[in-house]
């Protein structure tokens, strides 16, 4: 198969073109599940990793590229004195207030989109043996479905999930109940996995786990009739 340019690649706007030239795996899983634990060690591996969850928190930090347009539609009261949104002053409106989720939305989607773009290209250009791209939402987002090559779901009980994050976040048990209502069942998400990590035991389980994940997905690169 004829190398693309790195140039043709850039020029074009949207992940699609990165489609049959390296493989593009989907990592999701739960609130709490383990999606940073397992990115980790994959990132540690040698893979691409884009995290959008992590470019959320970017573009949302004091000076991110958000901030501005946040300030402008909800008001200083919605932005912490260290200029980062008040991420619990906001996770309680757009609960509440579906037109406020949508106007956050229409902010926060297309910068995440673009840095998403832009890290997935440099990953390519630099070599990356494949990209995995960490989606909280992913199973609930059609365009991701339909983008990407293979889907890993890290899974464990719910109950685990909520220990983790109250542990994590210092949240109560309802408000997490509440976020893991808003997100499509475990079930549904392993339905559509093409890999399973089990992370309900330790992070030295999980390690061992992580590693043939990445000799599985190397493998499926080597099998593609249209790898070169
Ligand atoms: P979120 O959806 O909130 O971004 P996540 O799916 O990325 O969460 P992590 O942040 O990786 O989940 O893990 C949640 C918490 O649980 C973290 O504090 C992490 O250190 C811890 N954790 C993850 N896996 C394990 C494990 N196997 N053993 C012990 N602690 C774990």
């Amino acid at each position: 198969m004829a190398t693309v340019s790195a140039k043709s690649i850039t020029e074009q706007s949207d992940l699609s073109a990165l489609k049959g030239r390296i493989s593009l795996i989907g990592l999701t899983g739960g609130i709490g599940s383990g999606k940073t634990a397992v990115s980790d060690i994959l990132g540690k591996l040698g893979a691409g990793i884009v995290d959008t969850d992590l470019i959320a928190h970017q573009i949302t930090a004091p000076d991110g590229a958000a901030m501005n347009l946040i300030l402008k539609e909800f008001g200083a009261e919605f932005i912490d004195p260290n200029g980062a949104l008040n991420r619990s002053k906001m996770r309680t409106l757009v609960f509440e207030n579906p037109e406020a989720r949508q106007k956050l939305e229409k902010i926060t989607h297309p910068l995440i989109r673009e840095e998403t773009i832009a890290q997935a290209n440099r990953l390519y250009r630099n070599g990356a043996p494949y990209l995995v791209f960490v989606v909280p939402l992913l199973i609930e987002s059609t365009s991701w479905i339909g983008l990407i090559d293979y889907l890993v779901v890290v899974d464990c009980p719910v109950e685990t999930q909520i220990e983790r994050v109250m542990h994590r976040n210092n949240l109560p048990r309802a408000e997490v109940e509440n976020i893991l209502k808003a997100q499509a069942s475990r079930e549904e998400r392993l339905s559509k996995a093409n890999a399973v990590i089990e992370n309900q035991g330790s992070l030295v389980t999980l390690e061992v786990e992580v590693q043939n994940l990445h000799q599985k997905i190397l493998q499926i690169r080597k099998d593609s009739p249209s790898s070169s």
